[in-house]
Order: C-alpha cells, then structure tokens, then sequence
C-alpha cells in the first residue's frame, strides 16, 4: 500500500510513501502515549516556549512549506503562504492564552472549595483533509498539546508530503518525538487506531460520510470525537445591503481556495429588489479573476485538488442546468482546472442548492423578502456558517438567532480565527475547535470537592 502526491496543475507524480507497517503504528502510538506521560511532569510554560518556537519555525519557513502545499493540492501560493501565517499566529495566540484557558474554574457548592479542573486525556487521533492542509491540523494540534496531549495525525491520502513536513516542524521546534506525529494509513485501516486504548479522542474534519464512518467506529470504542463536516453556507443580502460590497466579498467567499472551504459561501440568496444589481456586480468578479498555474502571481484561482473533485463539480453544475439553472458565465474544465462559475435561477430540488459544491461554483438563489431569504438559508441539511448583509445591524442581528448554523457572520465573510469558537451543527458536525470552548473539547473537565 502506498500513497501518491500528484500535482493537480501538472498532473506530475511528486513522490509516492509507502505506508506505515502495523509495527511503525505501534511504535508511534506507544511513543505518543510516553510523551503524554512525559508531558504530565513538564511545565505548560516549557510547552508554551516551544510552541513559539514553532510559530517562529513556521514564519521562517513560510516560504517552503508553501511551495509543498501548492504542489500537492494546488491552491495559489500566495493562499499558502497565509495558512502557514495563519497556523504561526494562532501558535502566538494560544501560547499567550492558553494559562488563562486551563485556569480552573472556581464554583460556589457546599463544599469548603469545589472547581473544575482542565486535564490533558492522552493521545488525540486527527483524521485531517487536504483543503487547508497546515490549517485544519494546527488548529486542532496547537491547543490540545499546549495543554499536555499528544496528536497523531492521518492525514488525506493527497498530502502526505505536508503531513510529513508538519512533523518535522514540531521536531524543529525542538518539541520531543512523540508529541506530534504523522501516521501514513490508509482509511479502511483506521479501526485498530481508534479502538486502540491508547487513544483518547478522534477529531475529524472532512465529508458527511467519512464523519459517519469515524464517529460509528469512535462510538464502538467510546471515544469522544469532535467532527467539523461540509457545509453548503448561505449568503444572504437584503434590500438595504451595501449590495456592491457584498457582491465584491461574496465571490472572494465563494472562489478563495479555489472554492474548496466547508465555510465557503455556498448559496447567495439575495432579495429580488437587488438581484439584478448584484448578479451583474458578481459576474464582473468573477470574470476579473485569473484562473491558472498556482505558482503564477497573477493568478488567484488555482486548479481543483484531484479530477474526481473537478469531474463531480462538473456533474453538479451540468445537472443543475438541465434542472432549470442559468450559467452566466465560466464552467469550462480543463483536468483540475475548472474557470470560475456562475449559475443563476438556481432553486431548491436543483443539485447546485441541495448538495454541497465543493469547487469554484457560486449560485444565486432569488428571495422574495427577508422571512423567504432565512427559510431558503435554512433548507438545506447543513448548518455551519452563514453571511448575513443588512445595512440594519440590529434587524441582521434579530436574524442571526433564526438562521440554523454554528456561526453568523453580518457584513463579512465566513471565516476562522483563533479568538472565535468554529463548528456546526446538523449535517456540518458537532463539537468546537478554536477559542476556549476548543481548547476544551479532548480535556477531562474533572470536578473536584473539597468538603
Ligand atoms: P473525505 O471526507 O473522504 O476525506 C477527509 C479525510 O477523511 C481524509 O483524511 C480521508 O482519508 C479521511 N477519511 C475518509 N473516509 C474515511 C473513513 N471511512 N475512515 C477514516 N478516515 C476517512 O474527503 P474527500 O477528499 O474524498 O472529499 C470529498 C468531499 O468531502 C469534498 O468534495 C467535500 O464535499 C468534502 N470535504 C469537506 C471538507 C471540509 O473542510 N469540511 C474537507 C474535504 C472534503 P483518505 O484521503 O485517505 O481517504
């Protein structure tokens, strides 16, 4: 068994990785669950001055952590570039936070004293997707080994060449061997993991059902899991909208990363008052992006991960225009390439509402007023993220209650930051990963009574 990294744009075989024995497993696991012990009689602050030295790492080496990731999965290296900034500044920001976050919380009872203590579990398995490669796997990994666990990570099979690069860099942060490591395994072989005894909690991010495969197996062996799944987000913009903003920030939300974002805005549904007036302003962006080679600086959207993803996205955008969808501009594929598309008149029943498109695909959904624009945003089985414009902050904020997802965001684009709590319901998953309520999530929250 082994994995290829293909580079999407050149279609060229980067390397190929044997994957691990069941013997380099076990040594992985045995020393993951030694460092977890190790970790037991070392200091948060000695964690915290590695985990600067890793943001450190990180912004040093930008550069060439970039270059890894575009040519495994394709995304513009200036994309890139800003994750692995993005994964060195929320290092920065748990190492400053992290004390604070595991500091016990005092609760009046009648005890003489009684609190809630924060505790490191043990070995947390990271089933990791090749979207945002650095990203999603330092989320998880900076919180949960700043409090004293340890990660194994099996990453997509598309990116070992990163999961590997984001080993070394723990090692170069001087972080010791078994805090992080990567596992190369197949996913049909990822029941001994989790049934292992060793390990404490299985985070997965990923697709509907590879989270109901994971959490069915973690449920066998209970094991607590946190899984962010897909999303299909709604972009609502109402009559009294900065409607040209939103068109500008709604095809940045929809095409960055070459629309492969669980958070990406999936939807725009917009009030029939400004729908003609946004649709034109939508297609001037999109037509104003260079599709291309994303090692090129003038390009902005790369080509797609693998041709499957590309050849489903196609499927999806062909069906829905024999359901009735307009494509008003783009939807030409080449290999991974596929140029930024817009379909109008989309409704639901047609495949571009009702799925999620995971690629450089936006629809416009035309609503007849604001009740009409939150049921639309709600008819769909997902509920990660939603983008809301209303000149009228507190109207927006009286919809944000009724709009079902795991974040709002009003006048701005959907996205993750250190500071806020990230995560869905429904369809999209359960659990948090970022802020507080992340750093929680694989923590024993022991109570402890002092009578
Ligand atoms: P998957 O969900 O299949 O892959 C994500 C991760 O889960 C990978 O590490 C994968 O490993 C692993 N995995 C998949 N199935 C299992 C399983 N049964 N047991 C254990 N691990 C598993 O995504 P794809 O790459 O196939 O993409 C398909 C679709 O998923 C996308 O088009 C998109 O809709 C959605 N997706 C959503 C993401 C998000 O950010 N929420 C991210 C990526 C995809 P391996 O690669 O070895 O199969």
């Amino acid at each position: 068994m082994s994995f290829k990294s293909i580079n999407p744009y050149t279609s060229e075989i980067i390397a190929t990785y044997a994957a691990d024995t069941p013997a380099a497993i076990e040594e992985k696991l045995a020393l993951a669950h030694q460092q977890f012990k190790a970790f037991q009689q070392t200091s948060l602050e000695l964690r915290q001055s590695l985990m600067l030295s890793l943001a450190k790492q990180l912004k040093e080496h930008a550069a060439d952590h970039a270059a890894v990731i575009t040519a495994e999965m394709g995304k513009t290296l200036a994309e890139a570039k800003a994750e692995v900034l993005k994964c060195a500044t929320t290092a920065e920001y748990y190492a400053e936070h992290i004390v604070e976050m595991l500091k016990p919380r005092l609760i009046v009872s009648d005890a003489s004293k009684s609190y809630a203590s924060y505790e490191a579990k043990g070995v947390i398995l990271a089933i990791m997707p090749w979207n945002f490669p650095y990203w999603q796997v330092f989320r998880f990994a900076i919180p949960n080994i700043l409090a004293g666990n340890t990660a194994i990570l099996k990453h997509a099979s598309n990116v070992s060449g990163c999961a590997l690069a984001i080993e070394k860099v723990f090692i170069e942060a001087g972080f010791p061997a078994g805090s992080f490591q990567t596992v190369l395994v197949n996913s049909k072989d990822i029941e001994p993991i989790i049934a292992d005894p060793r390990i404490q909690g299985v985070t997965l991010t990923g697709s509907t059902p590879a989270g109901m495969s994971v959490a069915s197996l973690a449920g066998k062996y209970i094991k607590k899991t946190v899984l962010e799944l897909g999303g299909s987000d709604p972009f609502i913009v109402l009559k009294d909208a900065d409607v040209a903003k939103a068109a500008k920030v709604a095809v940045q939300a929809r095409m960055q990363n070459a629309g492969q974002s669980c958070i990406a805005a999936k939807r725009f549904i917009v009030e029939k008052s400004v729908v003609n007036a946004f649709t034109d302003a939508v297609i001037e962006h999109i037509q104003a992006l260079h599709q291309g080679d994303p090692t090129d600086t003038v390009t902005n959207v790369g080509p797609m991960a693998r041709l499957d993803l590309a050849n489903e996205l196609m499927k999806q955008l062909q069906q829905s225009i024999r359901q009735g969808a307009k494509l008003a501009t783009g939807g030409q594929q080449q290999g991974c390439n596929v140029l930024p598309a817009l379909l109008t008149g989309v409704q639901p029943g047609m495949t571009a509402f009702d799925e999620e498109t995971f690629g450089p695909l936006a629809v416009i959904v035309t609503a007849t007023d604001e009740n009409n624009a939150i049921q639309l945003a709600n008819q769909t089985e997902f509920g990660l993220g939603a983008s809301l414009w209303s000149k009228d902050l507190e109207k927006a904020a009286k919809l944000a209650t009724r709009i079902e997802s795991g974040n709002v965001f009003i006048n701005a684009m959907m996205r993750s930051d250190a500071r806020l709590p990230f995560g869905g319901i429904k369809q999209s998953g359960y659990g948090r990963e970022l802020s507080m309520e992340g750093a929680h999530e694989f923590l024993n929250i022991k109570t402890v009574y002092i009578q």
